[in-house]
């Protein structure tokens, strides 16, 4: 296993010493019985939703609508998890990362992601963590996929940018045509830190004053700044284009900040975020708003569809969230596959796994990393 004792020095130092803001430790350090997915599983299975549109049975909802066979269409992403790694701890996290999270991607599998990449016509890397840019061979594998011509999107918590080591990275990442997503719940800052952690907002916006500076979000398709929020609360992300535009004022009205487009998502019912909605008493609320909130109208757009997720090990999965529920990806020809035995033609027959928490992915105007879908 490479862990974080792979981390050169100075990197782990950085982590050690950063006053990143955490809103909370992790599961897996509590030793939380949330920490196992099958656990997180079983706790949404255990809900009673029988009053619910087909009763919260996701694959009854989806043949109702003509999806009999819910497989992938053609792959357009390589979504590629480097690792649970993170400066930060926040509340609603999905992955459950941390700095006390050690699992960290290895070179030899980034090169058999590399290897199946090449394989395939998909056109985007998507690369996400944890604080993906803390994996000592993030910038190999960003160099290696602009290499190959792709479009790049870094999944980047903005925090991040501030450790001592990271204070070139805005120029090298624009220099490469990354996008940037960024997240940020709000464009203000009591609802920020009250997700992230005291202090979140403030350092946001210091990173985010990087990025323009070296030229994000202001326009240039090759230096594209998005930002992705999600509601703080138990309640559905909407109105995307509004709040772009309120968002967008709002930034520069105050701190002078640009950026190029909005997207929102709903939080997932599962790891950190199921935690807070068990304790605050809105799990069974949560979960029969996402059931009566089916959209059809997103099914089609589903990030499964034309994503594949690969976790930091190298195992396959239809998405991140499946990722963090230990649903791998079951290839037609009953073969165990990994990212070092992959093969295109038999995981495009697939059946995508789903679930209940697949409610978070079809509900109001849809979510996926993209934004809403619908
Ligand atoms: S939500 Fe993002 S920034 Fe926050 S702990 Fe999780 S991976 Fe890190
Ligand atoms: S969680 Fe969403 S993206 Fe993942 S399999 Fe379910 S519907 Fe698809």
């Amino acid at each position: 296993m490479h862990d974080f004792e792979a981390l050169p020095p100075v990197q782990r130092t950085a982590i050690a010493q950063s006053s990143s803001p955490q809103a909370t430790v992790s599961l897996r350090r509590r030793q939380s019985p949330l920490a196992a997915a099958s656990h997180q599983l079983a706790k949404l299975e255990a809900l009673n939703l029988l009053d619910t549109t087909n009763c919260g049975d996701f694959s009854a909802v989806l043949a109702n609508h003509g999806w009999n066979s819910f497989q992938p269409a053609s792959l357009e992403i390589f979504q590629i998890n480097i690792g649970k790694l993170c400066n930060m701890t926040c509340r609603h996290c999905h992955v459950d990362a941390g700095p006390d999270r050690r699992e960290v991607m290895s070179k030899d599998t980034m090169d058999a992601c590399l290897r199946a990449l090449d394989q395939t016509t998909a056109h985007t890397v998507d690369v996400t963590g944890g604080a993906p840019e803390l994996n000592p061979h993030f910038r190999y594998l960003v160099d290696q996929c602009f290499a190959r011509g792709k479009h790049i999107i870094d999944r980047c918590n903005l925090t991040v940018l501030l450790l001592p080591t990271m204070e070139d990275l805005p120029a090298w990442l624009a220099e490469r045509r990354v996008e940037v997503v960024c997240s940020l719940p709000h464009y203000r800052q009591r609802n920020t830190d009250a997700q992230r952690g005291d202090g979140t907002y403030e350092q946001s916006v210091e990173a985010l004053r990087r990025l323009n500076a070296a030229g994000y979000g202001q326009g240039n398709p090759q230096r594209r700044l998005t930002l992705m929020s999600n509601p703080v609360g138990a309640f559905l992300s909407s109105g995307q284009a509004t709040l772009e535009q309120e968002w967008k004022a709002g930034l520069l009205k105050h701190h002078g900040i640009t950026f190029d487009r909005l997207i929102t998502l709903n939080n997932m019912p599962i790891s950190r975020y199921l935690e807070w909605l068990e304790e605050s008493g809105n799990l069974q609320h949560y979960m029969e708003l996402l059931v009566n909130s089916f959209n059809p109208a997103a099914i089609a757009g589903l990030m499964c569809r034309n994503t594949l997720s690969i976790s930091w090990d190298g195992r396959l999965f239809d998405c991140d969230f499946n990722q963090m529920l230990e649903l791998e990806c079951q290839p037609t020809n009953g073969k165990p596959m990994t990212i070092h035995n992959f093969e295109m033609a038999w995981l495009a027959q697939r059946q995508i796994a789903t679930n209940r928490h697949c409610f978070g992915c079809t509900a109001g105007s849809g979510s996926s990393c993209g934004g809403a879908i619908a």
